[in-house]
């Protein structure tokens, strides 16, 4: 069976409070056997690690996400580094980033809290799982004012192929999910099209971002396959390939394999 890693799953949130044992078994029956699984606030950290521990096959990461820019005080971030510190488990910081398309989007604060949490994770030598919205440019100018060891993943890409180069030059991959599986997101699919293989990781973002398997429903790592057969359908390829590549492009990123911190 083909291995699938979803490397971008909000599988802690209480829309999985109901069934999150069966949709992890679900999962694995389709070869979906490991998820990444970012954290976005403070107080929800404690509950994403617990949920970690319990299921087998869940890695686990930790940030502020700019979403959130509002909520976040200076002793979370204090509270990251020491989490960093203190938790053999974590694959990455994240998910952090810029988001300047939401109201009021507070861009100062918002790249201040976004380049302190890229310091901590080059402190801790982790990679880093990056939102971006409508903030590619600031993005690609933090990475470049504070360099990272291990880059990570850009998830949910939809920039430009400029800009795709870029990140991968820095030593990221690119985020692709759902979203694909719509004919009128053009630019994506273009993305999805041209990028190189080496560069792409799967993700669902579950339980946002629902392709057309699950429109207008709750999404989940159960349909990354379908969202695979997609992306491999625009590629021109064929699933195994796109399958095994994304796996181990995760893999590589993120440094599952390795049994300990630092990994
Ligand atoms: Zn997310």
């Amino acid at each position: 069976m083909m291995e699938i890693i979803d490397s971008h799953c909000h599988l802690d949130v209480e829309d999985f409070d109901a069934d999150r044992e069966a949709v992890l078994a679900d999962c694995r029956a389709q070869g979906v056997n490991r998820i990444v699984v970012p954290g976005v606030c403070a107080d929800t950290w404690d509950r994403l690690l617990e949920v970690c521990r319990q299921n087998r096959g869940l890695y686990p990461a930790l940030g502020l996400h700019p979403y959130y820019i509002r909520g976040h005080r200076r002793e979370h971030l204090a509270a990251l580094e020491q989490r960093l510190a203190d938790e053999p488990d974590l694959v990455a910081v994240g998910e952090i980033g810029l988001d300047f398309y939401i109201d009021d989007p507070a861009r100062e604060r918002q790249t201040g809290l976004f380049e302190a949490q890229l310091a901590a994770a080059a402190a801790a030598d982790l990679p880093v799982i990056v939102h971006v919205r409508k903030a590619h440019k600031q993005v690609l100018k933090s990475l470049k004012r504070v360099r990272l060891g291990r880059g990570g993943i850009i998830h949910a890409y939809n920039g430009s192929l400029e800009q795709a180069r870029e990140y991968i030059d820095l030593g990221f991959k690119l985020g692709f999910g759902g979203m694909i599986t719509y004919e009128r997101a053009r630019n994506l699919r273009r993305l999805a099209r041209e990028l190189p293989l080496e560069s792409i990781v799967l993700e669902t973002d579950a339980p946002d971002m629902s392709g057309d398997i699950c429109h207008g429903r709750r999404n989940s790592p159960q349909y990354l396959p379908h969202y695979l057969a997609v992306l491999a359908a625009l590629r021109d390829e064929s699933a195994k390939t796109v399958a095994q590549a994304t796996r181990r492009n995760t893999l590589d990123v993120l440094k599952l394999d390795c049994p300990q911190k630092n990994r």
